[in-house]
């Protein structure tokens, strides 16, 4: 790479148009964000109403080119959120994707995940996830943030997880910014931490019940990426910008069922131990962005990383499921699949816990 480009547009200047114009208040921009082609990108597009939206059914159906030259798809409003950054009345739409004839787009993971979490099994389980979603800050040369630091970090020791100060928490701002922009907009969003690596960070979200969970963690990826616009760098959900032991980024799943957070409930935490571990091979394609490619050099059983192989135990963070320890103690609770990549899919790692554990399903 070339030297990184350093313009920088005045914020104020932007801010007196966006901010400082008084519109009616029944012109509203909505921006529908949608999971683009490859799976893990989020795209947005923009159109004004004439009316303040209050149900996703209020906010037209509208499309957006594919592949070029005529490849279009639909986009079908599901989950209506306020746009922090215009404020106002104005609205961040999430959006199911759907091929031109309205057949299932191929990377629409949400409809799957709706249907199994909408059977009367699922309903009954009520189940809940709690997601966990660490990223890496990276700068304009692409270089995470603090590294090269004033020492070199070790692999996943304490020095910079949940750290403070100049020389361990590198982009703060962002993190900061994002919990509440989160907030405002409408994103059950649950807390966050400084992770292990320098530039690297976590926020979770939940513990929310059925397919509204992974909608969040969409909306909170998309608002992250856009803020990081605002600050000059740029966020990766990759698992492993950084090879060797340091710097893996994960996407843990915590769930429960009704009958887990129920006193006693450990004996069906432990009885979904067999079900998760005879369709391990099975679920680890379905936990990053490339068929369980990427989470190959995450995954290596050490520096708090489950390995390929199944392993579960209670607070154990190099298994491939761990039961916290306050669970093992209240002896009800929720477990943590430790399996999914930053660049997971939440609606496709959502839906094959409950069929697995849930449904019974093979996947
Ligand atoms: P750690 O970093 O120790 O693995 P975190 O605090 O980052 O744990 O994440 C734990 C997550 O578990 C939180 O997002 C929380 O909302 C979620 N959680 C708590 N109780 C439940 C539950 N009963 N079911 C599902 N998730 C839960
Ligand atoms: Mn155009
Ligand atoms: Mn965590
Ligand atoms: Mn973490
Ligand atoms: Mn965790």
């Amino acid at each position: 790479m070339g030297e990184p480009s350093t313009w920088r547009f005045n914020k104020a200047v932007h801010s007196a148009y966006v901010h400082g114009l008084s519109i009616p208040e029944d012109e509203v921009l909505v921006e529908y964000v949608y999971v683009a082609e490859d799976g893990y990108s989020i795209h947005s597009k923009c159109r004004k109403l004439k009316h303040v939206p209050s149900e996703p059914s209020d906010v037209p159906i509208w499309s957006y080119a594919a592949n070029f030259p005529v490849e279009d798809r639909f986009l079908q409003p599901v989950v209506i959120y306020k746009d922090p950054f215009r404020k106002g009345n104005h609205k961040l739409v999430l959006c199911e994707v759907y091929a031109n004839d309205w057949t299932h787009a191929p990377r629409n993971f949400r409809k799957n995940c709706k249907e199994t979490m909408s059977t009367p099994e699922a309903t009954s389980a009520a189940p809940w996830f709690g997601l966990e979603q660490e990223y890496s800050i990276i700068d304009a040369a692409n270089r995470p943030l603090g590294w090269p630091s004033c020492f070199m970090p070790q692999p996943n020791t304490p020095i910079h997880h949940d750290a403070v100060g100049m020389h361990k928490a590198f982009g703060r701002d962002l993190y900061e910014a994002h919990l509440f922009a989160c907030l405002y907009a409408g994103v059950n969003i649950s807390g966050g931490n400084a992770e292990a690596c320098p530039g690297q960070w976590e926020f979770q979200v939940g513990p929310t019940e059925g397919v509204r969970a992974a909608d969040d963690l969409w909306m909170a990826r998309y608002i992250l990426h856009r803020l990081s616009e605002e600050f000059g760098v740029a966020v990766s959900f990759h698992p492993k910008i950084i090879p060797g032991g340091a710097g893996a980024c994960g996407g843990h799943v915590n769930f429960s069922t009704l009958a887990m957070r129920q006193d006693g409930g450990i004996k069906h935490i432990k009885a979904a131990m067999p079900l998760l571990a005879k369709t391990h091979q099975q679920f680890l394609p379905l936990c990053d962005a490339h068929g369980g490619a990427d989470n190959v050099a995450r995954l290596m059983g050490f520096f708090c990383t489950a390995s390929l192989e199944f392993r579960w135990g209670v607070e154990d963070r190099d298994a491939t499921i761990r039961i916290p320890r306050q669970v093992a103690v209240d002896k009800k609770g929720f477990l943590e699949d430790r399996r999914p990549a930053a660049n997971f899919d939440p609606y496709l790692v959502t839906d094959a816990l409950v069929q697995v554990v849930v449904l019974g399903h093979e996947t």
